[in-house]
């Protein structure tokens, strides 16, 4: 997608200590966008709880089989089953200069082992000292998240998503762009699913940005901001997070 790749006016570092990077938001804060610049602008891996649980179940590692087991069960996938797949994915080397961490941790407790976790861990060292991480929120309004979310359509044919409110829209309305096939809501995007998810994440996430906010990692950056007025934002945080 044309709004996900990194826009000129940001010239691209060169390696460099980067160190963790958690973001946090609603769904619909525009993560996923961010993090991609973050990860292409600063060499640093997205790393995306998802993707590591898909990769382990995917390669039938231990870790994945017992999470297949649970979810083929009904259940959820456990805190330290998920810690303990991040704990391996940072192991890689590609993690050395820093990485972004996109949808975990979720609760304070998963917070509180990657405290514990990254204390333990050497290659943050620079000659500054060790670099903490730097916690990003993207904050957006709820009435702002539900018509983001509410606005989003699918074409059953080709797999695009739409969005009735952006820039994404379709050139005609409710009709694909490629096929002209008639656009769809799924279930996951109508507003009572939408507005159930975001009261859940709300409920999960107060803790944890209180967590955060006392031990002063924590930047608030507006999510409804022009998209490369918050990537400035977002680069600003991590460069003076790691400015020590
Ligand atoms: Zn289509």
């Amino acid at each position: 997608m044309e709004t996900n790749s990194i826009p000129a006016l940001f010239v691209k570092k060169q390696s460099s200590l980067v160190g963790p990077v958690i973001l946090l938001g609603a769904p619909g804060a525009g993560k996923g966008t961010q993090a991609k610049r973050i990860s292409e602008y600063f060499g640093i891996p997205q790393i995306s709880t998802g993707d590591i649980l898909r990769e382990n179940i995917r390669e039938g590692t231990e870790l994945g089989k017992t999470a297949k087991l649970l979810m083929d069960r009904g259940e959820l996938v456990p805190d330290e089953l998920v810690c303990q797949m991040v704990a391996s994915r940072l192991r890689l080397p590609d993690c050395a200069n820093g990485f972004i961490l996109d949808g975990f941790p979720r609760t304070v407790a998963q917070a509180e082992w990657l405290d514990g976790h990254l204390a333990g861990q050497h290659f943050f060292e620079s000659t500054k000292g060790r670099l903490g991480a730097v916690v990003i929120q993207l904050v957006v309004e709820y009435n702002q998240l539900l018509q983001r979310l509410t606005g989003r359509r699918t074409c059953p044919t080709c797999g695009r998503i739409y969005n009735v409110y952006t820039t994404q829209r379709p050139k005609t309305e409710g009709v694909c762009d490629v096929d002209g096939s008639e656009l769809v809501t799924r279930k996951d995007d109508r507003e009572d699913v939408i507005a159930e998810r975001l009261k859940n994440y709300e409920a999960q996430t107060l803790p944890l940005v209180t967590y955060y906010g006392g031990h002063k990692q924590l930047s608030d950056i507006n999510g409804m901001d022009d998209l490369d007025s918050i990537t400035a934002a977002v680069f600003k945080a991590i460069e003076d997070g790691n400015r020590m």
